[in-house]
C-alpha cells in the first residue's frame, strides 16, 4: 500500500540553516539586517497587540534552555534557543536556536526554521534600531568587547543602519578578535584591534558589550564611562549573568525591550525592582523621548525579547515566499477525514 500524499496545507515550509545562508547571501547581510529592523519596529509599534510573557528559561549549572513564545492574535510565534558559555571549548557554539511561526486561526505551524544565524540578525538590527534612536547623533565609533560569534552582526549592522564607520575591537581571548578583525576586513569599516577594553572605549561613541560567562562579570568599570556615549548591553541576559558595574547603570537612562523579562535577566537585575526603565516600543512611537542631551548616558540593557524573533522569522516567512529557499516538511498528520487519523494509518501499513 503506497503512503497517502499529504495535502498541502499539512506541508510546512522549513529554513535550514545552508537555505539560511543562501537567503542571507541573495538579499545580501547589511540588506538583510536593515529589513529585519523595519520589520521589529513595524511590530514594536503595535505592541499593545501581543501576548507578551517573560521567557521561559530551564537553567542548568552549564547553561540555560529558553522558549520564547508571543502572538500577535493571528499569528503564533517561538524559538527555542540555549545559552552555554563553555561551549566553546568544546567546539559547540554559545547560542543555537530554531524556531516556528504558526497560523493562530487553525493553529497549524506555517514555518519551521533554523535560528541560530537568524538570532544573530536579529539580535544585531534590534542593536542598530536602537542605537539609531540613542546613540549620539553622528557616532561613527564603536568599541566592540566581545568578539565572538555576534560581534561581526553586531559591527555590520550598526555600520548598515547607524552608519559608524570604525570599530575597536577587544576579547579576553586574542584569537576571537583575529577571527573578528579578518572576517571585517572588506567590509567597509576601519577595524582597530585593541589591547584592553579601556583602550577600545577611546574615542568611541558607542559601547558594545557582547561577552559570555555566566557571572556578574564587570566589563565596563564606572570609571571608564564618560558622558555622551551610548552602551549596547547584549551579553548580561540571564540571572547571575552581567556585564556592568551597577554605578554604571545608576549614571544612566537605561532603556529596555520587555521591563518584566529584563528585570529577572538583564543588568538591571542589579538595580530595585522599582528603578524607572523607558521601554523601546515607547521611543518608537513617541511617548517617551529618547536621547534629549549631549551629555546623557543611554544605556540598552538588551537580553533578546519574543517579539523580535517574531519579526525575523515573518520576515524570512515573506522573503521565501518569492526566493524559495525551504524544504516541505511532512510534519502534520492530516487524514482526509480530520476523525479518521486511526484509519490513516492503517492505511499507512506496509
Ligand atoms: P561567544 O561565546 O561566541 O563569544 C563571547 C566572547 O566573549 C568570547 O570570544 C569570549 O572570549 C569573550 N569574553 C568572555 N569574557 C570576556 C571579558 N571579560 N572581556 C572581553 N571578552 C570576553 O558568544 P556570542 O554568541 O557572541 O554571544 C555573546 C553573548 O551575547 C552571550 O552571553 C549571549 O548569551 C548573548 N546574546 C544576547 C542576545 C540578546 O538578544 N541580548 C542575543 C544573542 C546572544
Amino acid at each position: 500500500m503506497t503512503i497517502p500524499a499529504p495535502s498541502d496545507k499539512a506541508l510546512v515550509p522549513f529554513v535550514s540553516v545552508d537555505h539560511m545562508m543562501q537567503l542571507i547571501h541573495h538579499i545580501g547581510l547589511e540588506d538583510m539586517m536593515r529589513g529585519i529592523a523595519e520589520y521589529i519596529e513595524a511590530d514594536f509599534r503595535r505592541w499593545q497587540l501581543f501576548d507578551k510573557t517573560p521567557r521561559v528559561a530551564s537553567h542548568s549549572a552549564e547553561g540555560v534552555i529558553e522558549l520564547m513564545p508571543t502572538s500577535d492574535g493571528e499569528v503564533y510565534g517561538f524559538k527555542y534557543v540555549n545559552g552555554h558559555p563553555k561551549n566553546t571549548a568544546e567546539g559547540l557554539q554559545t547560542v543555537t536556536a530554531f524556531g516556528l511561526l504558526a497560523d493562530v486561526a487553525s493553529g497549524y505551524p506555517v514555518l519551521l526554521s533554523e535560528m541560530t544565524m537568524l538570532t544573530a540578525l536579529r539580535t544585531a538590527a534590534t542593536s542598530a534600531l536602537v542605537a539609531r534612536l540613542l546613540a549620539p547623533a553622528g557616532a561613527s565609533t564603536m568599541a566592540m568587547i566581545g568578539n565572538g560569534a555576534q560581534s561581526e552582526f553586531q559591527s555590520l549592522a550598526m555600520k548598515a543602519i547607524c552608519g559608524i564607520s570604525e570599530v575597536r575591537l577587544f576579547d579576553t581571548d586574542p584569537a576571537a578578535t583575529r577571527k573578528c578583525a579578518a572576517n571585517l576586513q572588506g567590509q567597509g569599516l576601519t577595524v582597530t584591534i585593541c589591547q584592553s577594553p579601556e583602550d577600545a572605549i577611546l574615542g568611541a561613541q558607542i559601547i558594545t558589550t557582547c561577552t559570555a560567562d555566566k557571572q556578574n562579570a564587570k566589563i565596563l568599570t564606572d570609571n571608564m564611562i564618560g558622558a555622551g556615549v551610548h552602551i549596547n548591553a547584549i551579553g548580561g541576559d540571564c540571572p547571575g549573568k552581567t556585564e556592568l558595574a551597577p554605578e554604571i547603570l545608576h549614571r544612566s537612562d537605561i532603556f529596555v525591550e520587555f521591563p518584566e523579562q529584563t528585570r529577572i535577566e538583564g543588568e538591571i537585575q542589579q538595580l530595585a525592582d522599582d528603578h524607572p526603565v523607558s521601554e523601546i516600543w515607547q521611543v518608537l512611537t513617541g511617548q517617551v523621548p529618547g536621547r534629549v542631551s549631549d551629555r546623557q548616558i543611554t544605556l540598552f540593557d538588551s537580553v533578546g525579547f519574543a517579539i523580535e524573533d517574531f519579526s525575523a522569522l515573518r520576515y524570512v516567512r515573506d522573503q521565501i515566499r518569492t526566493a524559495g529557499l525551504c524544504h516541505m516538511l511532512d510534519m502534520l498528520a492530516d487524514p482526509d477525514d480530520p476523525r479518521d487519523l486511526f484509519g490513516m494509518l492503517q492505511r499507512a501499513e506496509p
